[in-house]
């Protein structure tokens, strides 16, 4: 009778410790980072300004437009690395004021041209890309800025300065809404990123290095498949425990 017992005892612990097992190490195959889905989204990355519109600059001929479109091009290569289908609103040094109907002025016009590519690219995600400038020197560090009404907007830009931060590790991770022209039109969940500040010694720097670039190309293509990731994800009962 005891042996039966102490039998029993210990199947129970053991049931007790493979129970245990899968409640700590399931929840890293819940959170798989393999995605399949029947059609990843498509990415419309947006770099700023172009053509007559230089954007901010530093006193060296340092242009936002270039940077962001050289940028831009970095990222379509990380993000297609991810099976991303990537559209560009341009890939030269030009504006894009002709392909909309007259707003009042040349740049509003612009921007509705590039909202309007959401719908001809039939885009998921937007990703319009900025280099940031500010009379105080120290200023530094990327800035996302979200839709206000999105929290897919939101969670996005949070995703993005998160993994940011791996590369700008003072960057204080700032997530903001704003009432920016290309986020208040966009159709779909849409984040307008500053890089960094052309106005901060070492992030002007930063800027013309390749190998930053790269970096920072790699790590925004990871958040964004982050971000898909936890979209597409059922929720689970880890989702609540842990
Ligand atoms: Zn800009």
């Amino acid at each position: 009778m005891i042996i039966i017992i102490r039998k029993s005892l210990i199947c129970f612990v053991i049931a007790c410790l493979i129970g245990l097992s899968f409640i700590i190490f399931l929840p890293s195959f819940a959170f798989s980072p393999d995605l399949t889905l029947p059609r990843m989204p498509t990415i419309l990355l947006d770099p700023g300004h172009g053509g007559w519109d230089g954007g901010t600059h530093d006193f060296n001929g340092l242009l936002e437009k270039n940077i962001v479109l050289d940028y831009a091009f970095l990222l379509k290569t990380e993000l297609e690395k991810y099976n991303f289908q990537v559209q560009m609103t341009r890939t030269t040094d030009r504006e894009l004021s002709e392909f909309a109907p007259y707003q009042g002025t040349r740049q509003r016009t612009d921007l509705l041209a590039r909202v309007m590519m959401v719908t001809q690219y039939k885009a998921n995600i937007m990703l319009s890309i900025h280099v940031n400038a500010a009379a105080n020197h120290d200023l530094c560090g990327a800035i996302a800025f979200y839709q206000r009404q999105s929290t897919d907007s939101k969670k996005l830009a949070k995703s993005i300065q998160n993994s940011i931060q791996k590369l700008q590790t003072y960057n204080q991770q700032t997530i903001l809404p704003a009432n920016f022209y290309i986020l208040n039109q966009s159709p779909i969940t849409t984040v307008l990123l500053e890089l960094a500040f052309i106005t901060h010694p070492r992030e002007h720097d930063d800027l013309q290095n390749p190998d930053y670039l790269k970096k920072m190309a790699e790590l925004v293509a990871l958040a964004v498949y982050q971000y898909t990731v936890d979209k597409h994800s059922k929720p689970t009962i880890f989702h609540y425990l842990f």
